[in-house]
């Protein structure tokens, strides 16, 4: 088995992607009650389920920790939240959903008339079904989150708040997941985890991320693959302020997320453009008939950190219909219903595919270049005919065309309009028929 292999298998059979689309939809479902932060215990149990499926490598950084120009924040935890009518009815309960509590809101026990509460009330009045997600990292500050309809609901009089949280020194929690390969030089994949119950803002991430390891663990690879689990901005600076080493070792970078939602495949180019990363994800793109490749923005998730001038890491960032550009994002409807099987299956292919190019991609020379060298006689030309054979054949032309050896692989990819994969199998079969050799 290679990464080649296993793009190829997972492109090709359809009951392995559906197989690994309802096991990814199960562990989204099974992540999304958890209160999950930037730090504290829900970050942790979602990486200890992950770490049920693929050996993790788990790092705790004490609150205080400067971090660049950051610092790592007090630890949130939440022991239960609500707010509660006269008769002790709870109107507003975080048992119910983690958005209903503004993340970070510190420690409240009070009663307050209807209108005090207002202040501390957040809605949709445009979507009046919808919980939204909000936080409050570093003010220091309580709020609820309630659909519009449960607030006109709400009747004058008091009501009881209580936010039983607390805000402590302890540590901010992220993990990595290292598979060696041959050589020292990274492929980096990186998700956050920071997100309560939102399903693929980012449990699609996450699940992506968690099977492409579980996938990659026992195939052998040219590059070493390292899965980062971090929690957004902060997370990932820590990281990056802890592998100082690492860094000049990553040579592509992706960041995974919002990949379970409606929406084709969306790729965001590195801040510098035209890294062999976005060369390689454009053309994955297109072979999965999308042609959204989108440039750099400073506005996003970590691929803003990874790309700041002081690490100008190659990190691009796969998404479907990015943040901000759907109703449903940051709201109560991106459940585990609003992400589908098959999507998440689809998007770990795109990103099978993009490490086969990343893998694979080499230039080759032709060793017979004068004229066209006779596939018959080597048994390359198809005795059996068929569109197939045709496009096998139309590879290999292509290839021994371009190949004077300083023409790489995706390059005869994109300029024949053929997939990276039937180059990819004309040069094994090439090389194999000792036609070409590898430079
Ligand atoms: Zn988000």
């Amino acid at each position: 088995m290679s990464v080649a292999a296993l793009a190829d298998a997972y492109r090709t059979d359809e009951a392995l992607r559906a197989d690994v689309g309802t096991d990814m939809h199960l562990l989204v479902t099974r992540l999304f009650p958890i209160c999950r932060s930037i730090t504290g215990d829900g970050v942790r149990q979602t990486l200890s389920v992950v770490g049920e499926l693929l050996p993790l490598d788990v790092h705790e950084v004490p609150s205080g920790t400067p971090v660049f120009d950051w610092e790592v924040p007090p630890e949130w935890n939440v022991r239960d939240a609500y707010v509660a009518d006269a008769a002790g009815r709870r109107v507003v309960d975080f048992r119910a959903s983690s958005l209903h509590l503004v993340s970070y809101s510190v420690p409240v026990r009070t009663r307050l008339a209807l209108d005090e509460l207002r202040g501390h009330l957040h809605t949709l009045p445009d979507q009046p079904d919808l919980i939204p997600y909000r936080t409050s990292y570093y003010a220091r500050d309580w709020g609820f989150c309630l659909s519009q309809r449960q607030l006109d609901a709400l009747a004058p009089g008091d009501y009881d708040v209580v936010v039983d949280t607390s805000l402590e020194s302890g540590s901010l929690t992220y993990a990595e997941c290292v598979l060696p390969g041959e050589t020292s030089d990274e492929i980096v994949v990186s998700t956050h985890v920071c997100h309560p119950s939102l399903a693929t803002d980012n449990l699609s991430g996450i699940a992506v991320a968690a099977w492409l390891g579980r996938l990659l663990r026992d195939v052998p690879r040219r590059h070493t693959v390292r899965l980062l689990f971090v929690p957004g901005t902060i997370g990932s600076l820590a990281w990056l302020s802890e592998h100082a080493d690492v860094l000049p070792r990553i040579r592509h970078g992706l960041v995974v997320t919002g990949l379970g939602g409606p929406g084709g495949l969306v790729y965001k180019c590195t801040r510098r453009g035209r890294r062999p990363v976005d060369r390689a994800a454009r053309h994955v793109l297109e072979n999965h008939r999308s042609r959204d490749v989108r440039e750099f923005s400073p506005y996003g998730y970590d691929e803003r950190q990874y790309n700041s001038p002081g690490f100008d890491l190659p990190f691009g960032r796969l998404s479907r219909t990015p943040h901000g550009e759907f109703p449903e994002y940051h709201t109560s409807a991106d459940n585990v219903d609003f992400v589908r099987p098959e999507l998440l299956a689809e998007a770990l292919g795109a990103v099978l595919d993009l490490l086969d190019v990343l893998e694979g991609n080499r230039a080759y020379r032709n060793l017979f270049p004068y004229g066209e060298p006779q596939l018959g006689r080597r048994g390359l030309y198809p005795t059996v005919g068929g569109p197939g054979a045709a496009d096998d054949v139309m590879a290999m032309l292509w290839l021994l065309s371009l190949s004077d050896g300083t023409v790489s692989l995706l390059e005869v990819a994109e300029r024949s309009g053929m997939a990276f994969p039937a180059l990819r199998r004309a040069a094994d079969r090439l090389l194999a028929a000792g036609v070409v050799a590898p430079v």
